[in-house]
């Protein structure tokens, strides 16, 4: 199954598959502190530093887009007019 949250994917640490499986319980049944097994590697992860992840993601992602919106706004800008 694939941890997803707005979109974003979370990828195992180790080999950045996006394939999990919880360790032991039922995909409903999925908590904070479920473990998540890599599909591809079998890296031990957590359902919570998943979403950790996605989190950390998802703030790089709006600092990026905060970016571009301020370099359009600044293109945008009509130059001061020099001297008074
Ligand atoms: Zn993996």
């Amino acid at each position: 199954m694939k941890v997803e949250l707005h979109n974003i994917v979370a990828e195992c640490p180790s080999c950045h598959g996006t394939d999990f499986e919880p360790h032991g319980v039922r995909g409903e049944a999925i908590a904070s502190q479920t473990p998540m097994v890599c599909a591809r590697c079998g890296a031990h992860s957590s359902y919570i530093a998943l979403l950790i992840q996605i989190g950390d993601k998802a703030i790089a992602r709006s600092t990026e887009t905060l970016e571009r919106i301020r370099a359009q706004r600044a293109k945008l800008k009509k130059p001061e007019p020099q001297g008074k």
